[in-house]
């Protein structure tokens, strides 16, 4: 049984100027599978689940509900194939101070698992390219559930399961945006706010994390392990 379970969000926490890959191959996948032209811009992605965005785009486009409905296991299929295929090289872009707590974690025997709104092989895809991938065991991803509480409920029941991790051991998620927040409280999860993604420290202190940090230099391990 591991000493703590870290749970962490891709985007704006471990990356950060991923490029515009991820935001394309979505658009991509709704022009192929519908023929819709269609936009991210003016939707508020940060934090979002994969498959709210898409749905988005295609309301944007005056899509009907139903088509939306229909169309979606398709485009989730292609906006993972085209992006495995598109995704550049990212070791230099993780976020301050992710490698040096990753390999702590890893010393001190923590189990480490993502909770993101990124689609299955599109997170594994971002990690892979940023020389992170070996640290993490487990994950649960945009596709998997309705909202960002439904994931990290998944990854909890996941790492129970398996035996890594059980309830009398700590338990965080580290994220950077008000939704990981919330989640986290939703299931009694300690919140770790870390303000390297666009939302301010400010907005991120009002939803009153357990801990707040600038970046994650400023984290020690042993806050994180029993
Ligand atoms: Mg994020």
């Amino acid at each position: 049984m591991s000493p703590g379970l870290v749970l962490f969000d891709i985007d704006g926490t471990l990356l950060r100027r991923t490029g515009p890959h991820h935001r394309d191959a979505l658009v991509e996948a709704v022009r192929r599978v519908t023929g819709l032209e269609t936009t991210t811009d003016h939707i508020p992605l940060h934090g979002m689940l994969d498959p709210d965005i898409i749905a988005r785009m295609l309301e944007r486009a005056g899509a009907p509900k139903r088509l939306v409905r229909q169309a979606m296991p398709a485009i989730l299929r292609a906006a993972q194939n085209i992006y495995v295929r598109k995704c550049p090289d990212l070791t230099r872009r993780t976020c301050p101070g992710v490698r040096r707590l990753l390999r702590a974690l890893e010393r001190r025997g923590a189990v480490m698992g993502l909770v993101t709104g990124n689609l299955t092989r599109i997170g594994w895809k971002k990690l892979e390219r940023a020389g992170l991938r070996r640290y993490f065991r487990f994950g649960a991803f945009g596709e998997m559930s309705r909202d960002r509480a439904g994931l990290v409920r998944l990854a909890l029941r996941e790492a129970r399961r398996r035996g890594w991790w059980d309830p009398s051991a700590p338990v965080a998620l580290i994220g950077d945006a008000p939704a990981d927040v919330q989640a986290a409280k939703a299931n009694g999860v300690r919140a770790i706010a870390v303000a390297t993604g666009i939302t301010p420290l400010e907005e991120l202190a009002a939803l009153e994390p357990d801990l707040l940090l600038r970046d994650l230099r400023q984290l020690n391990v042993e806050d994180l392990v029993s």
